[in-house]
């Protein structure tokens, strides 16, 4: 199966062709684990998700890295405010960040590196890049690439290199495009750091966040690899200083596919820790909600479009999921006339979500084919027309599509416990009917009412109870 992406690099839609037959090598950048995650995070992870579940359905052996960052400004930062060594400190934020994947559904990746596991790593790339004269130490001890030396630099950003300011040194991890400046490959200690550093050749200090990701993607992936994600925010400067670096270190490209994923928004504005606009899972899961209306949520719309995130959303998802509950439930039991196109309605519906999944991840277009499917089966069982035979065929479809959502969970859904006088006051409803006494059949399907339940005719003198 051929499946597209839309390159950042080269800003148009390519076909995916790996470096390695039938293999996908990808990187995505992981939590800075100083606090919980919050939805707008979980909302890269979850195209990250989605991403490395449509390169499996399209037949591709998918190796994922996600890198932990347990080093950096605000790990420390906030490790010394709870007067807390950095390892236990951040050993909780990683451990909630685990459990949240599995509250999400998202699928683990191969390995997930921690930064501080591979310091000898981070130290070996620099010291190459000094070997190769692309760094140099600063008077403040820390060694700094220069950008100068890199003509390239700013090609994923796009940034006008006529504007640069030359000589500037930056330190923090994070800064915006109109600060364009070399950058920090290792910090030399300060008294910030407390009791965080390592020894180099350069004096104690402790790795830049950017080396980071370089040395853990090519200890995994190799010097060249297939795919590299984030958040839309972490192409500048995060992304472009990786390129940098890889690809001064090892004189060859670094990525062949960068995607990046639009932000989830609230009322306009950037979900962010810094807005004080966030909410974490499990303020999410406190007010009652589920991990699997969230994750349904956070695939509503194009992963390059901006998802404005209400809590309307949220229910409507409970809504949607109850629909297709109650719509394997009764497939399970159809048991009408066998479907004589069967077969081809099922090829259909296959190829127009396959052609979907593959075209950039239209999540859109999946979930269209999955409403219309729905419709389609409910049409065809209300008259009748569906065998336990070709509804056991669909299911298999709608379990097979839920290798992408990861939400149908088919196989979970259950018939919600109906009291048995509600099931009778049912059946004498259908006889009152039968000997057409619409009276009764009115006055019957009223207590059902008032007792909190739902009746629904169904073909052939039969009914659907659900809860109110
Ligand atoms: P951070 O922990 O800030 O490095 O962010 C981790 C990941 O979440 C990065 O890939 C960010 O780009 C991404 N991210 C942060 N905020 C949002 C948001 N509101 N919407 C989507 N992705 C986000
Ligand atoms: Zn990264």
């Amino acid at each position: 199966m051929e499946i597209s992406f839309f390159n950042t690099m080269d800003r148009k839609q390519e076909v995916f062709r790996p470096v390695h037959e039938g293999e996908a090598r990808m990187y995505t950048c992981g939590p800075t684990v100083y606090n919980f995650a919050h939805i707008g995070n979980f909302r890269a992870y979850m195209f990250e998700d989605l991403l490395r579940r449509a390169l499996e359905y399209a037949g591709y052996k998918v190796t994922q890295v996600m890198n932990l960052t347990d080093v950096d400004d605000k790990t420390i930062r906030d490790s010394r405010k709870q007067n807390m060594k950095l390892n236990d400190f951040t050993a909780i934020y990683k451990k909630a960040f685990f459990d949240d994947l599995k509250t999400l559904g998202i699928e683990p990746a191969e390995v997930y590196p921690a930064a501080t596991d591979h310091i000898p790593e981070m130290i070996a790339l620099v010291s190459t890049l000094m070997e190769k004269g692309y760094a140099y130490q600063a008077e403040d001890k820390s060694i700094y690439f220069s950008i100068d030396k890199f003509p390239e630099y700013g090609k994923l950003a796009k940034i006008d290199r006529e504007n640069q300011r030359a000589g500037v040194r930056i330190s923090t991890d994070e800064y915006a495009k109109d600060s364009v400046a070399d950058f920090a490959l290792w910090k030399a200690w300060d008294e910030n750091d407390g009791d965080v550093f390592w020894e180099s050749p350069w004096g104690k200090g402790r790795p830049g966040w950017h080396i980071e990701c370089s040395a853990m993607a090519m200890k995994y992936l190799g010097k060249t690899f297939d795919i590299h994600t984030g958040g839309i925010d972490n192409m500048f400067p995060h992304h472009e200083d990786e390129i940098a670096q890889s690809e001064c270190a090892n004189g060859c490209k670094y990525v062949n596919y960068w995607l990046h994923c639009a932000h989830l928004m609230v009322n306009g504005e950037k979900m962010s820790k810094s807005l004080g606009n966030f909410f974490t899972l499990r303020d999410l899961m406190d007010k009652g909600f589920k991990g699997r209306e969230i994750r349904y949520v956070l695939l509503g719309a194009h992963y390059r479009k901006k998802l404005n995130f209400t809590f309307d959303a949220l229910k409507q998802a409970a809504s949607s999921l109850a629909y297709f509950d109650e719509l394997f439930i009764r497939l399970k039991e159809a048991n009408g006339n066998s479907c004589p196109d069967i077969n081809e309605f099922i090829a259909q519906y296959d190829a127009e979500f396959n052609t979907a999944i593959c075209d950039d991840l239209n999540v859109s277009g999946c979930n269209a084919v999955i409403f219309k499917l729905g419709a389609e089966c409910n049409k065809r069982m209300d008259a009748g027309s569906l065998s336990a035979a070709d509804s056991a065929k669909i299911l298999d479809l709608f379990r097979k599509f839920d290798r992408i959502f990861g939400f149908l969970n088919v196989d979970a859904a259950k018939k919600a416990d109906i009291p048995q006088e509600i099931i009778e006051l049912a059946q004498k409803r259908v006889e009152a009917k039968k000997n057409k006494d619409w009276a009764s059949a009115d006055a019957l399907r009223n207590e059902i009412q008032s007792a909190g339940y739902i009746i629904e005719d169904a073909p052939g003198n039969t009914f659907r109870i659900k809860k109110a």
